[in-house]
């Protein structure tokens, strides 16, 4: 079976990656990937986190836990100076 036509309106960029598959029958089709997801950013500052993948939320799930995102307090949602002025502020507020 060849392959041809054009793909519906919504998947003619060239931000979707092409993907062959091999259908039961022998022959092979072309499926379009999802785009990437953008970078994680902090919450507060919007700075791009580190050790947060950018991957799909399946291929995220087949990860370990671990390498999801950093193992301190908020990683993977605040930035490590965001967080620690957060904690000084929070523990200055106490003492007040
Ligand atoms: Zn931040």
């Amino acid at each position: 079976m060849k392959v041809c036509g054009m793909p519906r309106p919504g998947l003619r960029v060239c931000s979707k990656k092409k993907v062959k598959v091999k259908l039961p029958g022998g022959g092979t089709a072309v499926h379009y990937k999802r785009e990437k997801p953008k970078p994680a950013k902090c919450a507060i500052c919007g700075a791009q986190l580190g050790g947060v993948p950018r991957l799909l939320p399946h291929e995220l799930r087949a990860l370990p836990k671990s390498s999801r995102r950093p193992t301190r307090p908020y990683g993977g949602y605040l930035c490590p100076s965001c967080l620690k002025l957060g904690l000084q502020r929070a523990i200055l507020g106490q003492k007040k």
